[in-house]
């Protein structure tokens, strides 16, 4: 055998694996379709600004052990998200805490917040049976129609009673002034892009780009004893028991004639009429300043937009609904039965996982092999 493992997909899940097994004294390699590593958490250098080309992605991560590994490979800004909420140009504070209610409601302390949100939780009464229910049961109706409805519609293309009400449990509700999205103890961008952080990863290993292992699999199988594949696991059998669910993100990169467009890295924009979901402004993930401290001039913006998903394109967000999640348990019984092949991340495993969550797997994996 040529290598130990192939590892298909070079993206966080693939290069944590691969680093690891490589430092285990395995001969490895890395094969990714598209022309750079990275995956979905590829950077790249945009009039001296760190563009997300696949959608901002913040680092963060309540475990010790991922911190600590992700600053084996980079060094961390104190980036702290903190997005604003656009609702036909009323601005609101995400995530929900108390500059939202004050602004909604006048609310000043949090009992007053309180007081407000729980006449309106009344409204929803036993287990919440999908998204709109559990978003009201949370936090009432009034932030619900502002705040919710018109992004998560956008978001997963369907309407909120046709969701399933987890998704929205990612979402704090805070009634401290506390703007940070993310209930995080760790948290910040990698100065320089996650591209460089991925390559640091991967350095020592070699890594074939522009390559499709499913073009060729018998191939490729012949030349490893094990595989980690990180692609979606439907593709990888051919489609066989039919196509799972994907919801994809187009977007539409502008360099504005400004050095600042609307003053925040991320705005969402929470209404139904307006057609993208969010507007990143690139270089405030960085505080608009090059890694010398110097201010960059000008600015990189991109207005995102959720799409459904068709054979041959990029798929970004597992749709973990009923008929999904069951369709991919029977996938996930053929994986099984493949001998010598691992399937592992986003779309290997058909879970919306964070960064945090994809290097523990990652570690996971190779521990058990
Ligand atoms: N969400 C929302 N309003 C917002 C932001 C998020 O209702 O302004 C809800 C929405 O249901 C969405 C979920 O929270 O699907 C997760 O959104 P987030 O933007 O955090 O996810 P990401 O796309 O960044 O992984």
């Amino acid at each position: 055998m040529k290598y130990d493992f192939i590892i298909v997909g070079a993206g966080l899940f693939g290069a944590v694996c691969a680093r690891e097994l490589k430092d285990k004294g395995k001969k490895v390699l890395v094969l990714d379709r598209r022309d750079h590593v990275a995956g979905n958490i590829y950077t790249e250098k945009v009039a001296g600004i760190n563009v997300h080309k696949y959608g901002a992605h913040i680092f963060h991560t309540n475990s010790a052990e991922a911190w600590a590994y992700v600053n084996r490979f980079a060094s961390f800004n104190r980036y702290t998200n903190a997005p604003v909420a656009n609702y036909r140009g009323e601005i609101y504070s995400l995530p929900f805490n108390m500059y939202t209610f004050n602004r909604l409601w006048g609310a000043v302390t949090p009992e007053d917040a309180k007081k407000i949100i729980e006449a309106q939780r009344e409204e929803v009464r036993g287990e919440p049976q999908n998204l709109e229910q559990q978003a009201i049961r949370l936090v009432g109706r009034d932030i619900y129609e502002k705040l919710i409805k018109g992004y998560t519609q956008k978001q997963w293309g369907r309407p909120c009673d046709r969701l399933p009400a987890f998704i929205i449990r990612r979402l704090p509700v805070r009634f401290t002034y506390d703007t940070n999205y993310f209930d995080a103890l760790y948290q910040g961008i990698p100065i320089g892009g996650y591209t460089r952080m991925v390559e640091n990863m991967l350095s020592g290993i070699e890594v074939v780009t522009g390559t499709d292992y499913l073009k060729d699999k018998a191939r490729w199988r012949s030349m490893a004893d094990m595989v980690i594949f990180t692609g979606a696991i439907d593709e990888y059998f051919g489609y066989e028991l039919g196509e799972m669910e994907y919801r994809r993100v187009e977007f539409e990169t502008e360099v504005p004639d400004t050095d600042n467009f609307q003053g925040n890295a991320v705005v969402n924009y929470t209404d139904e009429a307006t057609p993208f979901t969010r507007v990143i402004e690139h270089k405030w993930f960085e505080f608009g300043r090059d890694e010398t401290g110097k201010p960059i001039p000008g600015t990189v913006i991109s207005r995102e937009y959720s799409r459904s998903w068709k054979r041959g394109q990029e798929p970004y967000y597992p749709v973990n609904d009923e008929k999904n999640t069951l369709l991919y348990s029977r996938y996930k019984a053929l994986a099984d039965k493949e001998k010598g092949v691992y399937f592992g991340g986003r779309l290997g495993q058909y879970r919306y996982f964070d960064m945090d969550a994809t290097i523990l797997s990652a570690l996971e994996l190779v521990k058990r092999l």
